[in-house]
């Protein structure tokens, strides 16, 4: 009997407007990508700790069992009304536990000031963790809580990282705002050109907290739309793998990663291992449009 070459793929002709996160190696990848930026760099010790923490981040995954997806009247309701499926107000309890276990992952060989903020989590009630997460996730933050903070995003980023995983991209569309996640409604941290067949050149944005990827053109400001006055910088020396796209119409940047210059770049990882370029555009006179989730107690110092 003559054998028939077996297609385990859909064919690739036409390119993915939604890319989902592979929960098998999306935060391991992560994890290495900060332990290669840490050598030699002068945040070294704090990229290594992110290292640790994105580890720990794939550690607590591999044990979230399958999450409840909204059912399939809400799903119908939300592409009705062009809003994303996932609701962060109705975050699955399963975080406080994902928590719990980064923390005490971390805690062994933490650095002082992130010891004290990994015990005060270690120790906190149900009701203090829950508040935490609406701090962060509405963007409000309050500086006592600064040092907290990027545990309980890492956190609530493996949750919407196995929630998201879990859709079939078809059920997904994309948004009327571009720099909005289509699963999870969250601002996009990064944007990745990639590489590979189907998606050869073509520029995804990367949501802060689920991980999912949507397909938005290049050269056009994902914030507000326009292709007129955008721009890109780096700094002086860089090889090209991370860049910022400016926007003169609204005056707002977002970074912007380049597969073809580096394969293993990671558009969080890269991210936070060229903060010198936010300080670069931010003294040029713009705005971030989307966080880095990681960061946020960086910013209150
Ligand atoms: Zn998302
Ligand atoms: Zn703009």
């Amino acid at each position: 009997m003559p054998t028939q070459p077996i297609e385990f793929h859909p064919p690739a002709e036409e390119a993915a407007a939604i890319l989902l996160p592979v929960t098998t190696t999306l935060f391991a990848d992560r994890a290495d990508r900060f332990d290669g930026l840490a050598v030699g760099h002068s945040l070294a010790d704090w990229l290594a700790f992110l290292g640790q923490l994105s580890r720990a981040q794939h550690q607590a995954l591999k044990n979230v069992p399958a999450l409840p997806l909204p059912d399939a009247a809400t799903l119908e309701q939300a592409r009705a009304h062009g809003m994303p499926p996932l609701n962060l107000a109705l975050r699955p309890a399963a975080w406080r536990e994902v928590l719990r276990q980064i923390a005490g992952e971390l805690r062994k060989d933490a650095p002082e000031a992130a010891g004290k903020a990994l015990d005060a989590l270690l120790a906190a009630d149900n009701a203090w963790l829950e508040k935490l997460a609406d701090t962060l996730l509405s963007g409000e933050m309050e500086a006592g809580d600064a040092a907290e903070l990027p545990f309980v995003a890492a956190a609530l980023q493996v949750v919407f990282t196995r929630l998201a995983s879990q859709f079939d991209a078809t059920q997904l569309q994309k948004l009327d705002a571009h720099g909005i996640c289509p699963c999870c409604g969250s601002p996009a941290v990064a944007s990745v050109v990639r590489l590979g067949a189907a998606i050869n050149n073509l520029r995804y944005l990367h949501c802060s907290l689920c991980n999912t990827e949507w397909n938005v053109p290049r050269a056009t400001c994902t914030a507000c739309d326009t292709d007129k006055a955008v721009g890109l910088h780096e700094i002086d020396g860089a090889k090209g793998a991370v860049r910022a796209e400016t926007c003169d119409t609204c005056k707002s940047y977002l970074k912007i990663v380049y597969q073809e210059k580096d394969p293993r770049v990671d558009p969080v990882a890269d991210d936070l291992a060229t903060l010198a370029l936010d300080l670069l555009v931010d003294e040029a006179g713009y705005a971030r449009s989307g966080p880095n989730l990681l960061l946020i107690g960086a910013y209150s110092g």
